[in-house]
């Protein structure tokens, strides 16, 4: 059973309408978990192979999402909540790499903590944490996506709630 504030976390995932809202919770959780912040980030969309969820080129202010990936995850899971637990989850864990952690086991832990505190262990984004999102979705693993497209999507109005004026 879900804590209190759990449950309201779990509403709060639910209910994300896009992907500032999406951020704007990853921010205000990883902030309260573990005291780390940071602004001025930007999000690109892009398609890549089937394999890659996303990443965050490390010096660069970009997380870039698979966007192939987003909306087979959008089509296979079937519900709003689910998709929103997947978005969530591989912010938090592109998010936690623009601070700086560069290992990879070490923020695959983190993201899976976060979830877990957040959302408990059987919240589809704490399970998709702690394994990988194939193993909620084994459809993923039979997608046949395999290139890089030249195109790409900067999502607008991204992460600007805590910029300042000066730069
Ligand atoms: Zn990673």
């Amino acid at each position: 059973m879900p804590t209190e504030e759990q449950a309201q976390f779990r509403d709060k995932v639910a209910g994300l309408k896009d992907f500032n809202q999406a951020f704007e919770l990853v921010k205000s959780v990883v902030l309260q978990k573990f005291r780390m912040h940071r602004a001025g980030l930007s999000l690109i969309l892009q398609m890549m192979p089937s394999n890659l969820g996303a990443y965050h080129m490390l010096g660069s202010n970009a997380i870039v999402m698979n966007s192939y990936l987003l909306a087979a995850v959008q089509k296979i899971a079937g519900s709003v909540k689910e998709y929103n637990s997947y978005l969530f989850m591989v912010l938090a864990h592109e998010y936690l790499h623009s601070l700086g952690i560069v290992d990879e086991n070490t923020v695959r832990q983190m993201t899976f903590e976060l979830c877990n505190w957040m959302l408990g262990d059987d919240h589809t984004a704490t399970r998709m944490a702690k394994e990988d999102p194939s193993t909620i979705y084994p459809e993923l693993r039979s997608m046949m996506q395999s290139q890089f497209s030249r195109d790409f999507q900067v999502v607008r109005n991204f992460d600007k709630t805590n910029q300042t004026y000066i730069q």
